[in-house]
């Protein structure tokens, strides 16, 4: 069952199509990672998703609902959530604050505190709670976003790059913790450069390519198919 079903979508700046004429299903249930090189349209069809821009054409449906004209807020209340790409947590406040914002629109009084403690946990951020977020490694800033995302218990959850800056170790743990999401029906589409990441996690693959689609299907299709080896080689 398609949760998320962008049919035909097109995005133009001016002259350039940055996504053309692309088709997506993101499964309910699955863990599915868009791929491709910089400058593919990643990002641009992100932003199509979860209605930061209007497509030039095309159609976006939501659990079988057309939200092509809904407002990003209205889509997050139908149940996304977002990480973009740039980290944006409020820097000048604490970690436990942040995730205290975040927590806000979901959950009240006692409920709240076990959220909050149980967030700080998952995210190994408990002992660095007090700090501000601005003081935070970038890998950790990262963490703590996804965090935040992860406090609205969405049913779909977008992550754009959400490892960029992270060690190999945050990498992998960023990795599970998805899973262990997934794992209780978090449908999950990740935007991600790095294919180690990508193997870890994945049940499905689309390519995307000048805008593009340029192949799709399980990890073990993608990752044997040498067209997808030779644009990510830049051959
Ligand atoms: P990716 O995330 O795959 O690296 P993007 O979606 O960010 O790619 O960009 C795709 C193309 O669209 C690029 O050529 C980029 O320069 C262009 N682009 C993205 N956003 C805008 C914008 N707001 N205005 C003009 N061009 C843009
Ligand atoms: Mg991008």
């Amino acid at each position: 069952m398609a949760l998320v079903d962008v049919q035909g979508v097109t995005k133009r700046f001016g002259g350039l199509t940055a996504v053309s004429d692309v088709d997506l299903t993101v499964n309910a249930g699955e863990v599915h990672c868009l791929i491709g090189p910089n400058g593919a349209g990643k990002s641009t069809l992100f932003k199509l998703i979860v209605g930061l821009y209007p497509p030039t054409k095309g159609t976006i449906l939501f659990d079988s609902i057309d939200i092509t004209e809904e407002r990003p807020f209205a889509r997050v209340q139908r149940g996304m959530s977002i990480k973009m790409q740039a980290p944006s947590v409020f820097k000048e406040l604490p970690v436990r604050q942040n995730i205290q914002i975040a927590l806000q629109a979901r959950f009240s009084g006692v409920q709240r505190d076990v959220e909050e403690q149980r967030l700080l946990a998952l995210l190994n951020l408990a002992p660095d709670s007090g700090k501000l977020a601005g003081a935070l490694s970038h890998g950790q800033q990262q963490w703590l976003e996804i965090g935040m995302a992860l406090a609205l218990r969405p049913q779909l959850l977008l992550l754009d790059e959400p490892t960029a800056g992270m060690s190999p170790e945050e990498t992998f743990r960023t990795g599970e913790l998805i899973k262990s999401f997934n794992a209780e029906g978090m449908t999950v589409l990740v935007v991600e450069h790095d294919m180690t990441f990508v193997r870890q996690i994945a049940q499905r693959v689309t390519v995307l390519h000048l805008g593009k689609i340029f192949a799709r299907g399980s990890l073990e299709t993608i990752i044997r198919d040498e067209k997808v080896a030779e644009i990510y080689l830049g051959k």
